[in-house]
């Protein structure tokens, strides 16, 4: 297995590119998806969460609201921390579970870890840094995802600046353009990640993210 990371800020288009990579064989372990995972009712993390934050973090459908934890903890070190420590431990588990499955196979493994830069990343064959100007962030996520234009600006603000993301880069992947431009620029990092020496099979898995105290979750 050859692990690339992946990664960059809201609305850059990270998810976009982990599509593109999916597309030319790479399989994806994507942890927002991982999160929202251990985050399932009838879990030992959702337990923990509403035992300290009430039912009021819990939606009529029984799932967790999200928006509701959101209100909770950011704005608050103290509950930052508190869901970090629930959270995290539960996620880094399952991602060392999968990459180890995956480890003895001749896989391009995609970890797609928004918070890469700040969580710590040793072991990696490199990095994928999707790279756009901030405030053509904002205008995606207004205009595709439906955020509100404060919200974007205040999450942006949260992750680490543009500059320490490209400073980890080993590839920069810009998508300032169009999809077709992202399409190329997509082409271009997986000719990369074929020039890239892969690994013995039989290297250990190590935990990556271990030096967390990310800031979102
Ligand atoms: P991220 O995963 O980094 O938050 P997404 O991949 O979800 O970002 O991209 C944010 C939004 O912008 C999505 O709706 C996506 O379809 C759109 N998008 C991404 N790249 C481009 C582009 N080059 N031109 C126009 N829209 C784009």
């Amino acid at each position: 297995m050859l692990e690339i990371g992946l990664t960059g800020g809201i609305g850059s288009g990270k998810s976009t590119v982990a599509a593109l990579l999916v597309e030319r064989g790479a399989v994806l372990l994507d942890a927002d998806a991982i999160v929202r995972e251990v985050q399932q009712p009838d879990t030992p993390v959702f337990a923990a969460m509403v035992e300290r934050w009430g039912d009021g973090i819990v939606a009529g459908d029984g799932t967790l609201d999200r928006q509701a934890v959101a209100d909770r903890v950011f704005g608050d070190p103290d509950e930052l921390k508190a869901l970090n420590a629930i959270v995290h431990p539960a996620v880094g588990d399952e991602m060392t579970r999968r990459r180890a499955e995956l480890a003895g196979t001749d896989a391009t493994v995609v970890l797609d870890i928004p918070l890469l830069v700040e969580s710590g990343h040793e072991g990696l064959g490199g990095i994928i840094v999707v790279d756009i100007d901030p405030e053509v962030a904002v205008e995606r996520l207004v205009a595709h995802r439906g955020f509100a234009e404060q919200d974007a600006r205040d999450r942006i603000a949260r992750q680490a600046a543009r500059e320490d993301r490209l400073a980890r880069a080993d590839v920069v992947v810009d998508n300032s353009g169009t999809l077709d431009d992202l399409e190329a620029e997509v082409e271009r990092a997986w000719a990369w990640i074929d020039t890239l020496e892969r690994p013995p099979l039989d290297r250990e898995v190590t935990r990556i993210g271990s030096r967390a105290e990310r800031p979102d979750a």
